[in-house]
């Protein structure tokens, strides 16, 4: 099969052979290939009416809905520029997301329309649901004037070490990225990939159902992530591929343990949790409840896919690893020096992906620093065992550095969710005067246990060396959560300087 040449006819490829299949379900609604990809054209006219051409960025600021993916092809038919935006924005952010994007227009579903985006003015904003609106009798340029090295996405990173970063992606990212993942999964026609993630970020929109429907498969898009909602979907769906982030699966454990239900999920043959550190205990804990495997993927904006784990192959992925490196990845993992580790060593992970930004938008030094020779550097820590399987060991910016000496947050989060009191823990460092930092665990506790600090930091002192246990644990009801749903450290930070 040849390599499509932009994103719209990577869409138009899975028209064949049955172009009644469904591709897209929401809530009551579901909309066949043929309808989906009309409906995509159809908003690539509105488009051009409204004088939005090649290179032109369009906005959208909506909770999930059909339309915000509408707009991802209608946008890439025309070489069109989208710029999704996640409806949990403040005005500020938005404002500042519309003008640093040069976005033309924004299209908003009614509640954005009334909240954050009522300061955009109003000649350049239009409700979301008017893409789907018979358009005009425009002409549109010849689908194939579009090709691989065309602009075709400014989007976000979650923001979760600062201020979100603009990433620019062009259309042959996205169809390689597609590719890919779609053979990691073994996507095909069958599968049915069920989305709560938002589709304001890339692993909602690209990874999560882009990558579905070039595929051929079926999208059920829910609105938003609950718990709930998620697992009835799920069985009602009979959905076969299911993405999430840890805290995610952690909020749906703790729904079954509250209600005390159980759902059958033999048919969901890929549970993907990506985006931040997935404990084993939570792993465990899910596979316990479930019969169902996490499968533990390494992700970020700037690149897809890095590592991971094929579903054909047959090696069994060891405790804790995020896989082998993707067909076609350079990688290095290098010490502070920029020399290269030795296998087991743990060092800066350098990748070079099918899908690698080209930039970070409107930022010429951050892209200048974030690049070296062709790689892309993650800021992640890792090491890879003498087999090539990689595990994660922290983020720079994360570990805690107490008197000298390094301490990965993840260890000792791990120590205190092997507490069975415990159902979910975040560790950040705390201020200390003698040491600079220690670490300090925020712990959820699971309904209806009982436990005191004394005894989790008891616990922890017999799974960790002394440097490593927290100095203090505070007990909280939920985690401030960030915009794509990971838990924010920093406000856990700023709740401890404010303490
Ligand atoms: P920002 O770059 O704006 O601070 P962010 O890095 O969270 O936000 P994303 O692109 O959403 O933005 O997330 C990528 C990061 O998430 C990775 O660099 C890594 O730190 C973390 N991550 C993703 N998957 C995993 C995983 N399986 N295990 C551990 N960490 C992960």
């Amino acid at each position: 099969k040849s390599k499509p040449q932009n994103v719209f006819l990577a869409l138009a490829a899975s028209l064949q052979p049955d172009p009644e299949r469904t591709a897209l379900v929401f809530n009551e609604t579901s909309f066949s290939y043929r309808e989906f990809l009309d409906l995509s054209e159809n908003a690539a006219r509105k488009l051009v009416s409204l004088n939005i051409g090649k290179g032109d960025r369009v906005a959208a600021i909506a909770q999930n809905r059909p339309e915000m993916l509408v707009l991802y092809y209608a946008a890439a038919r025309i070489g069109a520029i989208y710029v999704p935006m996640n409806p949990n924005l403040s005005e500020t952010e938005l404002e500042y997301a519309f003008g640093h994007s040069k976005a033309k227009i924004l299209f908003h579903d009614a509640q954005s329309g009334e909240g954050v985006a009522a300061k955009i003015p109003a000649e350049q904003r239009r409700p979301i649901e008017s893409l789907i609106e018979p358009a005009g009798p425009v002409e549109l340029s010849p689908a194939d004037s579009i090709t691989l090295d065309d602009d075709f996405l400014i989007i976000y990173t979650s923001g979760t070490t600062g201020r979100p970063k603009a990433i620019l992606l062009d259309h042959a990212a996205q169809v390689g990225a597609a590719l890919s993942l779609a053979e990691m999964w073994a996507i095909g026609r069958d599968d049915i990939t069920l989305v709560a993630l938002p589709l304001g970020f890339l692993y909602g929109l690209s990874t999560a159902s882009a990558v579905s429907l070039q595929a051929g498969g079926k999208v059920v898009l829910l609105a938003r992530f609950r718990p709930q909602d998620v697992l009835e979907a799920l069985v009602a769906h009979k959905a076969t591929i299911y993405h999430g982030v840890p805290t995610m699966y952690s909020m749906m454990l703790e729904y079954c343990e509250q209600q005390n239900r159980d759902f059958d999920l033999s048919h969901v043959r890929e549970i993907i949790c990506a985006g931040a550190p997935l404990p084993l205990e939570m792993r465990r804990r899910f596979a316990a409840r479930f019969r169902k495997e996490l499968q533990n993927y390494y992700a970020m904006t700037e690149c897809t896919p890095v590592f991971g784990r094929y579903s054909r192959d047959p090696q069994p992925v060891p405790e804790g690893s995020v896989g082998k490196a993707a067909p076609g990845l350079a990688y290095r993992i290098v010490r502070s020096d920029g020399s290269d580790c030795a296998p087991g060593e743990q060092g800066e992970i350098l990748v070079r992906a099918a899908a690698t930004v080209k930039e970070y938008y409107g930022a010429p030094e951050l892209t200048a620093s974030a690049m070296v020779d062709g790689y892309f550097k993650s800021g992640d820590l890792g090491y890879f065992d003498a087999d090539g399987f990689f595990f994660i060991t922290g983020r720079i910016k994360d570990i805690i550095i107490r008197g000298g000496a390094n301490i990965s947050p993840s260890e000792v989060e791990e120590a205190l969710l092997s507490h069975p009191a415990v159902q979910d823990v975040s560790v950040v460092g705390g201020p200390d005067r003698i040491f600079g930092e220690v670490p300090v665990a925020f712990v959820i506790r699971r309904a209806g246990a009982e436990v005191s600090v004394e005894e989790l930091i008891a616990h922890a002192g017999e799974c960790l060396a002394d440097f490593k246990v927290p100095r203090s644990i505070h007990f909280i009801e939920s985690f401030p959560l960030g915009k794509t749903g990971k838990i924010d450290k920093n406000a856990l930070k700023a709740m401890l300087e404010s303490k």
